[in-house]
């Protein structure tokens, strides 16, 4: 196992294969709970990797699995975006760890196309403020791990945010990705960025979601939008949950789809907000004061009307555009 190691250093340098226990700990887990149990409750000196490599670039990519690929040890490959995974995805105990930190570039904001192109470790809340103040623009996707996740992380969880019941989920934004393959051949996986395109099949489905089995995903062109100018927020108290689903269920189903919407249980809803009843948080955003106006209103019709929802509050924002 050694052996692959060395040829590593010897291909990458030193700097880029890094093998000393501190560094080595501190990717010896993920955000997997049981991880951290064992760790901090137990007191378990976790299994750490072999390696870490540290690519600068795409080639030192394709290089470092050309080696690992034609060496003669089988070693498992674990890519390591922002290591937020909840499901132990990004732990590597006894593989090699490629850390994508570095490649971490915002390499084109097109607002005309309404695309952006960056590197797939740049982390997902250094991309959103770039977007933010290149013209107001914006990805539109917000999970929970927004601090944290990487472009790549979000495309190979196949991530959803609070904002994707409106915007779509990541990989409703994924127009092209570029990849190394195992054996460190590199590739964009369309040939061209137009927003859709029906010659199939289309192989960006086969890398969302894949989790690094399939290769690594080095770059990706994004949709972006246009920050929204105009939000309502609500909160609606309920007397059972089931009164909130069924007023969510109709709101989509008869496409009055809001920005945001969090059902909240009568327990989560105490801890959370000290309200002793089931609470709906719903928001409602676009460019139009009119138009988010007219939705809120048919959503309140809905859900008051139809379902028992009780106003709890809300608040109404405008941006100058
Ligand atoms: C507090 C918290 C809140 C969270 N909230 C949400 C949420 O709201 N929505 C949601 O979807 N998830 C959520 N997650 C889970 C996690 O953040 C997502 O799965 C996120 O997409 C992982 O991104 P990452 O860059 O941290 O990936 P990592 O954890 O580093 O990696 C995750 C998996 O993707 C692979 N991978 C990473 N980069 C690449 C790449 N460039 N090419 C190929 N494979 C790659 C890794 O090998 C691993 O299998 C949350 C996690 C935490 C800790």
């Amino acid at each position: 196992m050694q052996g692959v190691i060395v040829e590593l250093i010897n291909a990458l340098g030193h700097n880029k294969v890094i093998t000393g226990d501190e560094v080595l700990r501190r990717y010896s887990r993920d955000f997997w709970p049981l991880l951290i149990m064992r760790e901090q409750v137990l007191n378990e000196e976790l299994p750490k990797p072999l390696a870490v490599i540290v690519p600068e670039s795409v080639n030192d990519i394709s290089l470092a699995l050309r080696v690992i690929n034609e060496g003669s040890d089988v070693v498992p490959v674990v890519i390591y975006g922002g290591g937020s995974s909840v499901t132990g995805a990004s732990y590597g105990a006894g593989s090699i760890i490629i850390d994508m930190s570095k490649l971490n570039r915002v390499i084109d904001i097109n607002t005309y196309d309404s695309l952006v192109t960056v590197e797939a470790g740049a982390r997902l809340r250094d991309v959103e403020t770039r977007l933010n103040e290149v013209g107001g623009y914006s990805l539109r996707h917000i999970p929970q791990s927004f601090n944290y996740a990487t472009i790549g992380g979000l495309i190979a969880t196949m991530s959803s945010g609070q904002y994707s019941t409106l915007y779509g989920n990541i990989e409703d934004m994924v127009i092209n990705l570029e990849v190394v393959l195992p054996n460190g051949e590199i590739t964009w996986l369309r040939s061209n960025n137009v927003p859709r395109a029906s010659t199939g099949p289309s192989l960006k489905y086969l890398f969302i979601g894949s989790e690094g089995m399939l290769g690594i995903i080095t770059k990706a062109v994004l949709r972006i939008v246009p920050l929204p100018t105009h939000t309502i927020y609500g909160a609606y108290r309920f007397n059972t949950l089931e009164q909130g689903v069924e007023a969510l269920r109709e709101l989509m189903v008869k496409r009055v789809v809001p920005a945001v919407a969090r059902l909240y249980d009568e327990q989560e809803a105490s801890i959370r907000f000290g309200v002793n009843k089931p609470l709906l948080i719903i928001s409602f955003e676009g460019y139009y004061d009119d138009l988010v106006q007219a939705l809120w209103r048919r959503a309140d019709d809905v859900i008051r009307g139809g379902h028992g929802g009780e106003y709890a509050g809300g608040v109404s924002t405008s941006r100058i555009g």
